[in-house]
Protein backbone atom coordinates (compact mmCIF):
# COMPACT_ATOMS: atom_id res chain seq x y z
CA UNK A 1 0.00 0.00 0.00
CA UNK A 2 1.59 3.53 -1.23
CA UNK A 3 0.69 5.63 1.80
CA UNK A 4 1.10 9.47 1.38
CA UNK A 5 2.66 11.19 3.99
CA UNK A 6 1.37 14.66 5.35
CA UNK A 7 3.57 17.44 3.50
CA UNK A 8 4.93 19.91 6.30
CA UNK A 9 2.48 22.90 6.70
CA UNK A 10 4.46 26.13 4.89
CA UNK A 11 4.10 29.38 6.83
CA UNK A 12 2.75 32.12 4.03
CA UNK A 13 6.14 34.06 5.14
CA UNK A 14 7.89 30.86 3.97
CA UNK A 15 5.89 30.57 1.20
CA UNK A 16 6.30 34.30 0.43
CA UNK A 17 10.10 33.92 0.80
CA UNK A 18 10.49 31.02 -1.51
CA UNK A 19 8.50 32.75 -4.24
CA UNK A 20 10.73 35.73 -3.98
CA UNK A 21 14.21 33.69 -3.99
CA UNK A 22 14.74 34.30 -7.87
CA UNK A 23 17.91 32.70 -9.32
CA UNK A 24 20.72 35.13 -8.82
CA UNK A 25 22.63 36.54 -11.76
CA UNK A 26 25.96 37.58 -9.24
CA UNK A 27 29.25 35.61 -10.20
CA UNK A 28 31.14 38.59 -8.41
CA UNK A 29 31.21 40.34 -6.15
CA UNK A 30 33.38 43.47 -5.42
CA UNK A 31 33.64 45.41 -2.21
CA UNK A 32 35.30 49.13 -1.69
CA UNK A 33 35.61 49.99 1.53
CA UNK A 34 36.76 54.40 1.66
CA UNK A 35 38.56 54.33 4.81
CA UNK A 36 36.96 57.15 6.97
CA UNK A 37 34.88 59.76 5.17
CA UNK A 38 32.27 61.28 7.35
CA UNK A 39 28.75 61.37 6.46
CA UNK A 40 28.89 65.17 6.33
CA UNK A 41 31.31 65.80 3.57
CA UNK A 42 29.95 62.91 1.38
CA UNK A 43 26.60 62.04 1.27
CA UNK A 44 25.12 64.74 3.33
CA UNK A 45 25.66 67.22 0.62
CA UNK A 46 25.38 65.86 -2.87
CA UNK A 47 26.30 66.16 -5.43
CA UNK A 48 29.47 68.19 -3.96
CA UNK A 49 32.55 65.98 -3.49
CA UNK A 50 30.64 62.77 -5.23
CA UNK A 51 29.22 63.64 -7.88
CA UNK A 52 30.15 60.12 -9.82
CA UNK A 53 28.37 57.93 -6.85
CA UNK A 54 25.38 60.10 -6.05
CA UNK A 55 24.46 61.20 -9.75
CA UNK A 56 25.53 58.64 -11.86
CA UNK A 57 25.63 55.75 -9.95
CA UNK A 58 23.16 55.48 -6.79
CA UNK A 59 19.65 55.57 -9.81
CA UNK A 60 21.60 51.83 -11.13
CA UNK A 61 21.46 50.54 -8.03
CA UNK A 62 20.49 50.55 -4.51
CA UNK A 63 21.50 53.15 -1.26
CA UNK A 64 21.01 52.89 2.48
CA UNK A 65 20.65 56.21 4.29
CA UNK A 66 20.64 54.87 7.52
CA UNK A 67 23.63 52.43 7.54
CA UNK A 68 26.10 52.66 10.64
CA UNK A 69 28.88 51.33 12.33
CA UNK A 70 27.33 50.67 15.43
CA UNK A 71 30.29 48.93 17.48
CA UNK A 72 34.02 49.43 17.08
CA UNK A 73 35.29 52.86 15.05
CA UNK A 74 38.32 51.78 14.09
CA UNK A 75 39.87 50.73 10.91
CA UNK A 76 40.45 47.27 11.49
CA UNK A 77 37.45 46.27 13.54
CA UNK A 78 35.24 48.07 10.87
CA UNK A 79 37.33 45.95 8.17
CA UNK A 80 36.76 42.90 10.00
CA UNK A 81 33.14 43.33 10.70
CA UNK A 82 32.60 43.52 7.06
CA UNK A 83 34.35 40.55 6.38
CA UNK A 84 33.28 38.17 9.20
CA UNK A 85 30.35 39.61 9.79
CA UNK A 86 30.49 40.05 13.80
CA UNK A 87 31.54 43.40 15.72
CA UNK A 88 34.81 43.00 17.87
CA UNK A 89 37.59 44.67 19.00
CA UNK A 90 40.55 44.20 17.59
CA UNK A 91 44.10 45.72 17.40
CA UNK A 92 44.37 48.94 14.93
CA UNK A 93 47.73 48.29 14.07
CA UNK A 94 47.64 44.68 11.71
CA UNK A 95 48.86 42.22 14.75
CA UNK A 96 45.67 40.64 15.83
CA UNK A 97 43.50 38.47 13.76
CA UNK A 98 39.70 38.23 13.67
CA UNK A 99 38.46 35.80 15.87
CA UNK A 100 35.78 34.68 12.87
CA UNK A 101 36.49 33.03 9.70
CA UNK A 102 35.77 35.63 6.60
CA UNK A 103 33.12 35.47 3.42
CA UNK A 104 36.92 34.83 1.71
CA UNK A 105 37.55 32.19 3.47
CA UNK A 106 33.71 30.27 3.15
CA UNK A 107 33.79 30.62 -0.19
CA UNK A 108 37.14 29.67 -1.24
CA UNK A 109 36.38 26.51 0.82
CA UNK A 110 32.33 25.66 -0.54
CA UNK A 111 33.72 26.86 -3.80
CA UNK A 112 36.65 24.59 -4.00
CA UNK A 113 38.33 27.44 -5.86
CA UNK A 114 41.92 28.39 -5.60
CA UNK A 115 43.61 30.89 -4.21
CA UNK A 116 43.50 33.69 -6.40
CA UNK A 117 39.76 33.29 -6.84
CA UNK A 118 39.01 35.46 -3.53
CA UNK A 119 41.29 38.86 -3.00
CA UNK A 120 41.84 42.11 -0.61
CA UNK A 121 43.85 44.80 -2.57
CA UNK A 122 44.53 47.60 -0.08
CA UNK A 123 46.15 50.87 0.41
CA UNK A 124 46.50 50.38 3.90
CA UNK A 125 49.20 47.22 4.45
CA UNK A 126 48.29 46.23 7.84
CA UNK A 127 44.94 44.99 6.61
CA UNK A 128 45.84 41.37 5.13
CA UNK A 129 45.38 40.70 8.91
CA UNK A 130 41.57 40.03 6.71
CA UNK A 131 43.15 37.14 4.73
CA UNK A 132 42.97 34.94 8.27
CA UNK A 133 41.72 34.32 11.62
CA UNK A 134 42.33 33.22 15.03
CA UNK A 135 39.68 30.17 15.09
CA UNK A 136 41.93 27.12 15.40
CA UNK A 137 39.55 24.99 12.37
CA UNK A 138 40.11 27.87 10.05
CA UNK A 139 43.30 29.21 10.54
CA UNK A 140 45.56 29.21 8.00
CA UNK A 141 42.98 27.69 5.85
CA UNK A 142 41.46 28.92 2.82
CA UNK A 143 42.69 32.00 2.95
CA UNK A 144 42.68 34.85 -0.15
CA UNK A 145 45.48 36.58 -2.40
CA UNK A 146 46.89 39.68 -0.79
CA UNK A 147 48.16 42.64 -2.50
CA UNK A 148 48.47 45.91 0.20
CA UNK A 149 50.68 48.65 1.20
CA UNK A 150 53.78 49.57 -0.90
CA UNK A 151 55.16 46.03 -1.36
CA UNK A 152 53.25 43.45 1.21
CA UNK A 153 52.36 44.03 4.65
CA UNK A 154 54.71 46.22 7.13
CA UNK A 155 55.97 48.11 3.64
CA UNK A 156 53.75 51.27 5.10
CA UNK A 157 50.69 52.60 2.94
CA UNK A 158 50.39 53.90 -0.65
CA UNK A 159 48.33 56.08 -2.55
CA UNK A 160 44.89 55.01 -3.74
CA UNK A 161 45.38 55.61 -7.07
CA UNK A 162 48.02 52.52 -7.26
CA UNK A 163 45.59 50.43 -5.99
CA UNK A 164 43.15 51.44 -7.94
CA UNK A 165 45.98 50.15 -10.79
CA UNK A 166 46.81 46.97 -8.62
CA UNK A 167 42.97 45.81 -8.23
CA UNK A 168 42.70 46.40 -12.15
CA UNK A 169 45.77 44.36 -12.87
CA UNK A 170 44.24 41.69 -10.27
CA UNK A 171 40.45 41.46 -12.19
CA UNK A 172 42.42 41.22 -15.51
CA UNK A 173 44.98 38.53 -14.46
CA UNK A 174 43.00 36.42 -11.98
CA UNK A 175 39.76 36.93 -12.69
CA UNK A 176 38.70 36.65 -9.12
CA UNK A 177 34.78 36.12 -8.19
CA UNK A 178 35.58 37.82 -4.69
CA UNK A 179 37.63 41.16 -3.97
CA UNK A 180 37.91 43.78 -1.20
CA UNK A 181 39.63 47.03 -2.06
CA UNK A 182 40.77 49.09 1.02
CA UNK A 183 41.08 53.16 -0.35
CA UNK A 184 43.21 55.45 2.66
CA UNK A 185 43.08 58.36 1.16
CA UNK A 186 40.37 60.47 3.41
CA UNK A 187 41.44 58.65 6.43
CA UNK A 188 45.11 59.29 5.93
CA UNK A 189 44.86 63.05 5.00
CA UNK A 190 42.60 63.95 8.13
CA UNK A 191 44.79 62.31 10.71
CA UNK A 192 47.49 64.31 9.18
CA UNK A 193 45.68 67.64 9.97
CA UNK A 194 45.74 67.82 5.83
CA UNK A 195 42.03 69.58 5.28
CA UNK A 196 42.43 69.97 1.41
CA UNK A 197 43.96 66.55 0.67
CA UNK A 198 41.32 65.10 3.15
CA UNK A 199 38.40 66.50 1.08
CA UNK A 200 40.67 65.83 -2.42
CA UNK A 201 41.00 61.89 -0.97
CA UNK A 202 37.41 61.83 -1.04
CA UNK A 203 36.60 63.35 -4.60
CA UNK A 204 39.21 61.30 -6.07
CA UNK A 205 37.91 58.17 -4.30
CA UNK A 206 34.91 59.16 -5.99
CA UNK A 207 35.98 59.31 -9.35
CA UNK A 208 37.89 55.50 -8.45
CA UNK A 209 34.88 53.97 -7.75
CA UNK A 210 33.37 55.33 -10.73
CA UNK A 211 36.45 54.02 -12.79
CA UNK A 212 36.22 50.58 -11.25
CA UNK A 213 32.44 50.35 -11.89
CA UNK A 214 33.35 51.55 -15.91
CA UNK A 215 35.82 48.67 -16.03
CA UNK A 216 33.23 46.29 -14.28
CA UNK A 217 31.03 47.43 -17.40
CA UNK A 218 33.59 47.16 -20.49
CA UNK A 219 34.70 43.55 -19.51
CA UNK A 220 33.04 40.59 -20.75
CA UNK A 221 34.13 38.44 -17.71
CA UNK A 222 32.37 40.81 -15.20
CA UNK A 223 29.54 42.73 -16.96
CA UNK A 224 25.99 41.79 -16.05
CA UNK A 225 27.52 39.04 -13.47
CA UNK A 226 28.62 41.26 -10.96
CA UNK A 227 27.75 43.46 -7.84
CA UNK A 228 29.42 46.13 -6.68
CA UNK A 229 29.52 47.41 -2.95
CA UNK A 230 30.96 50.78 -2.07
CA UNK A 231 30.92 51.57 2.11
CA UNK A 232 33.01 52.77 4.81
CA UNK A 233 34.91 51.61 7.83
CA UNK A 234 33.96 54.42 10.28
CA UNK A 235 33.31 58.08 9.60
CA UNK A 236 34.91 60.74 12.10
CA UNK A 237 33.76 62.79 15.08
CA UNK A 238 31.63 65.13 15.02
CA UNK A 239 33.00 68.62 14.84
CA UNK A 240 33.60 69.64 18.38
CA UNK A 241 34.31 66.04 19.80
CA UNK A 242 38.23 65.04 20.35
CA UNK A 243 39.51 66.47 17.44
CA UNK A 244 36.90 66.77 14.81
CA UNK A 245 36.89 65.26 11.12
CA UNK A 246 40.46 64.97 12.35
CA UNK A 247 40.32 61.82 14.81
CA UNK A 248 37.93 59.12 15.00
CA UNK A 249 37.13 55.55 17.23
CA UNK A 250 34.20 56.51 19.78
CA UNK A 251 30.64 56.61 19.16
CA UNK A 252 29.08 59.96 18.36
CA UNK A 253 27.55 60.16 15.55
CA UNK A 254 30.00 61.07 12.90
CA UNK A 255 31.93 58.68 13.54
CA UNK A 256 29.47 55.70 13.48
CA UNK A 257 27.13 57.05 10.46
CA UNK A 258 28.23 55.47 7.48
CA UNK A 259 27.33 54.76 3.70
CA UNK A 260 26.16 51.59 1.33
CA UNK A 261 25.36 52.11 -2.31
CA UNK A 262 25.27 48.65 -4.06
CA UNK A 263 24.98 48.09 -7.55
CA UNK A 264 24.22 44.89 -9.58
CA UNK A 265 22.53 42.52 -12.00
CA UNK A 266 19.67 40.99 -8.64
CA UNK A 267 19.25 44.57 -6.83
CA UNK A 268 16.99 47.01 -7.75
CA UNK A 269 17.52 49.98 -9.51
CA UNK A 270 17.01 53.85 -8.13
CA UNK A 271 16.04 52.51 -4.26
CA UNK A 272 16.91 54.38 -0.89
CA UNK A 273 16.07 52.03 1.61
CA UNK A 274 15.67 53.75 5.10
CA UNK A 275 15.71 50.63 7.14
CA UNK A 276 19.00 50.54 9.32
CA UNK A 277 21.26 48.43 8.63
CA UNK A 278 24.94 48.31 10.09
CA UNK A 279 28.55 46.78 8.78
CA UNK A 280 27.46 43.07 10.01
CA UNK A 281 24.64 43.14 7.45
CA UNK A 282 27.30 42.93 4.70
CA UNK A 283 28.64 39.82 4.72
CA UNK A 284 25.25 37.51 5.02
CA UNK A 285 24.27 39.82 1.79
CA UNK A 286 27.46 38.59 0.17
CA UNK A 287 26.97 35.46 1.51
CA UNK A 288 23.31 35.41 -0.35
CA UNK A 289 24.51 36.31 -3.73
CA UNK A 290 27.77 33.82 -3.96
CA UNK A 291 25.46 31.34 -2.43
CA UNK A 292 27.39 30.30 0.20
CA UNK A 293 26.53 29.32 3.92
CA UNK A 294 28.30 31.26 7.15
CA UNK A 295 28.31 29.38 10.67
CA UNK A 296 25.91 31.36 12.84
CA UNK A 297 28.10 30.34 15.83
CA UNK A 298 30.50 32.86 16.60
CA UNK A 299 32.84 33.94 18.88
CA UNK A 300 33.58 37.43 20.49
CA UNK A 301 36.83 38.42 22.64
CA UNK A 302 35.65 40.27 25.19
CA UNK A 303 38.66 41.52 28.11
CA UNK A 304 38.77 40.28 31.28
CA UNK A 305 40.68 41.47 34.22
CA UNK A 306 41.98 38.55 36.54
CA UNK A 307 42.99 39.56 40.09
CA UNK A 308 46.22 37.96 40.65
CA UNK A 309 46.97 36.34 43.82
CA UNK A 310 50.24 34.75 43.62
CA UNK A 311 52.57 36.34 41.23
CA UNK A 312 54.66 33.71 39.61
CA UNK A 313 57.54 35.86 39.73
CA UNK A 314 58.31 36.83 42.90
CA UNK A 315 60.75 39.92 42.15
CA UNK A 316 57.63 41.73 40.42
CA UNK A 317 55.42 41.33 43.45
CA UNK A 318 56.08 44.48 44.73
CA UNK A 319 54.15 46.50 42.12
CA UNK A 320 50.61 46.91 42.76
CA UNK A 321 49.92 46.64 38.81
CA UNK A 322 51.04 43.22 38.59
CA UNK A 323 48.51 41.93 40.68
CA UNK A 324 45.82 41.81 38.17
CA UNK A 325 45.99 40.39 34.68
CA UNK A 326 43.99 41.25 31.48
CA UNK A 327 42.70 38.09 29.38
CA UNK A 328 40.73 38.22 26.73
CA UNK A 329 38.20 35.24 26.49
CA UNK A 330 36.46 34.14 23.60
CA UNK A 331 32.52 33.92 24.49
CA UNK A 332 30.68 32.07 22.27
CA UNK A 333 27.46 34.62 20.10
CA UNK A 334 25.62 34.19 17.33
CA UNK A 335 25.46 36.11 14.05
CA UNK A 336 23.28 39.19 14.17
CA UNK A 337 24.06 40.08 11.09
CA UNK A 338 20.88 39.98 8.22
CA UNK A 339 20.67 39.67 4.28
CA UNK A 340 19.54 43.54 3.41
CA UNK A 341 17.01 42.31 1.47
CA UNK A 342 15.17 45.41 0.40
CA UNK A 343 18.09 45.90 -2.20
CA UNK A 344 17.07 42.68 -4.30
CA UNK A 345 14.46 42.49 -6.87
ZN1 LIG B 1 41.88 56.39 10.95
ZN1 LIG C 1 33.37 60.24 17.14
Amino acid sequence: MFCASPQPATSPQEANYQAQKKPLRTKNVIIVVIDGPRYSETWAVTPGLIPNMSARMKPKGGFLSNFYNDAYTYTNSGHAAITTGVNQPIDNNGDELPANPSIFQYFLKQSGKPATAAWIVSSKDKLHMLANTQRPDWQGTYQPSFDGGISGPGSGYRMDSLTLEAAKNVLNTHKPNLVLINFMEPDGFAHAGNSENYLRGISRNDRYVKQLWDFLNDDSYYKNKTTLIITNDHGRHLDGIDGGWMEHGDSCEGCQKISLLALGPDFRKGRVIENRYTLVDIAPTVARLLRFEMDPAVVVPRADTTVVKVAMDSTAVAQVLDSIRIEIKMEPATMKGQVIKELFK
